[in-house]
């Protein structure tokens, strides 16, 4: 029994075989086709639609979707390697899959109808972006006090509101929607609702001018009087507060990924340009004070990857995983904003110009403070999780 445990315990950062060959693959179309798009997407504010199709062609838009409905079959961890890697190159490109992945298709997965995995997983895919739409301009932080309102209209609901902050809202065809049916049962009325684009009264709306992951599009989405067959809601009436929070504790893990993928990125650039830029007559990788910030960054990035990898696997092994998502969160987030802060400082002045890589990262670390869930919001999970 004690052999068979030793035999099974696989260190943290070891990946098995298909684990490695998907990260390889990830990894190898990151460097070959993304990174040359990174500045011209982050200047325009827009990912190509031809990327989004590479994406599915590569098979990452549905990593855990079972081969039955078309997707990969994979694992949770799967979708995290793949934020990674997506982030080390562009952490814009991370989020896109982020959220279609450990949010949009995690959701269908959990408390789809069968009928609904069946239109829409398979839609997931092959070609449909999804969006996850929780937020509103006076709900972030207090999701629950959400006021978009969908009403019983003959066998459906008419969706009546407006969302705020809705990433992939430019690409996506499929949006997760979360309205309460009724405002007077607080929390036990909100309900998630599956919407189409196109449908008679669903707009996107105005898309953020943002300080960083600029080519990720964040958008307002407004309903007014939006009908939705009741075969479209999402779990159960009424317990669609259930399905944000799992959700966004699961998802959290791939923002975890998204920012120790932008260090790990950060640092790489970092190395590289120490060992070429010259000054006093030689590369500055000479100086030890250079070598010590270079090795405290890598001691943050393998720490926080460290946290990453354990929430992962932790919640594919169906053992609890809370803490560690929201711990894995805040450090990441933290790591990502001072490992790309020393890179810009290492690139000296041209730490701070567009040309170079650094600033870019550095101004991209950011939103891993904010989005699902504030750093105050982790540390408020951690603090009920360990006092009580
Ligand atoms: C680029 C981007 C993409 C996004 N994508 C999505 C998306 O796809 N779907 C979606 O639904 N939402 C999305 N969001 C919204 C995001 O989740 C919210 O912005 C976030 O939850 C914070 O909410 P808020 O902006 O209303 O800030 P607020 O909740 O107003 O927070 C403001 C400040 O107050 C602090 N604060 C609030 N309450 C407390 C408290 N109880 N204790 C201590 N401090 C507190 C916060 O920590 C923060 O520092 C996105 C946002 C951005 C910027």
């Amino acid at each position: 029994m004690a052999e068979q445990t030793i035999e099974h315990a696989r260190p943290l950062t070891v990946l098995a075989e298909d684990e490695a060959i998907f990260r390889d693959s990830v990894r190898h179309f990151a460097d070959a086709q993304v990174r040359p798009l990174v500045r011209e997407m982050d200047e325009h504010a827009k990912i190509p639609r031809a990327l989004v199709d590479q994406l599915f062609g590569l098979g990452v838009m549905g990593i855990e979707i079972p081969e039955a409905y078309g997707g990969a079959g994979a694992s949770f961890f799967h979708a995290v390697l793949a934020v990674e890697e997506f982030s080390r190159v562009d952490p814009s490109i991370g989020v896109l899959v982020d959220v279609q992945n450990t949010l949009v298709v995690n959701a269908f997965m959990r408390w789809g109808s069968e009928d609904l995995k069946r239109r829409y997983l398979t839609r997931l895919a092959s070609g449909a972006v999804g969006a996850y739409a929780l937020s509103e301009a006076g709900s972030g932080s207090d999701a629950f006090a959400l006021t978009t309102r969908a009403r019983q209209d003959g066998d459906g609901y008419a969706v009546t509101g407006r969302k705020l902050w809705i990433t992939n809202g430019n690409e996506a065809d499929v949006f997760i929607v979360f309205a309460t049916v009724n405002p007077e049962a607080g929390y036990r009325g909100i309900t998630a609702f599956v919407v189409e684009r196109g449908v008679p009264g669903f707009t996107v709306g105005k898309k953020e001018d943002k300080l960083g992951i600029r080519a990720s599009s964040t958008c307002e989405l407004m309903f007014e009087d939006c009908r939705v067959p009741a075969a479209n809601v999402l779990g159960e009436v009424g317990k669609g507060y259930k399905t944000a929070i799992e959700t966004l504790n699961e998802g959290r893990i791939g923002i975890g990924a998204q920012m120790v993928g932008l260090a790990a990125g950060a640092l790489e650039h970092a190395i590289k340009y120490i060992k070429e830029r010259k000054q006093f007559g030689k590369p500055i990788a000479e100086f030890q004070a250079v070598q010590h910030q270079i090795a405290r960054a890598a001691v943050d990035v393998e720490a926080a990857r460290l946290t990453v990898y354990n929430a992962a696997r932790l919640r594919d092994a169906g053992k609890p995983f809370l803490t560690e998502a929201a711990i894995c969160k805040i450090f990441s987030s933290e790591v990502a904003e001072r490992v790309s802060s020393l890179a810009v400082n290492l690139f000296g002045g041209n730490g701070f110009v567009k040309e170079y890589p650094v600033e870019k990262l550095f101004r991209d670390a950011k939103i891993g403070q904010i989005y699902e869930g504030t750093s105050n919001l982790q540390l408020q999970t951690i603090a009920k999780q360990i006092i009580g």
